[in-house]
């Protein structure tokens, strides 16, 4: 099973308020995705193909479901690309929630 994706825009404005994090939406993916924080940066971006390493936490959605915004950790080439352009994503990668409850 493949999951496509594409980046939202205008996701800027809030910021992540986990207790244990460190502010950034890369930190939230990795508290609940059971990566350290320190080791945030050693894995790998989630688009299909690509070797970089993750930069940051990226809000997206899914196509096909459009409503609930994801973040998965992306290098900033595909954090940058135009949400018009689709990203299949590697398989087995946890997509995180990001509403102001879930951050914990
Ligand atoms: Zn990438
Ligand atoms: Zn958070």
């Amino acid at each position: 099973m493949t999951t496509q994706v594409y980046n939202m825009v205008g996701t800027t404005g809030r910021k992540c308020t986990c207790t244990l994090g460190d502010n950034s939406w890369l930190g939230h993916w990795a508290l609940a995705a059971g990566v350290t924080l320190a080791s945030k940066k050693l894995v790998k971006c989630a688009a299909k193909y690509c070797a970089s390493y993750s930069e940051v936490g990226a809000h997206v959605k899914e196509i096909g479901h459009q409503v609930t915004p994801w973040i998965v950790p992306f290098c900033q080439h595909h954090n940058k690309r135009p949400s018009s352009q689709y990203i299949t994503l590697k398989p087995g990668y946890t997509m995180v929630a990001c509403a102001a409850h879930d951050c914990t």
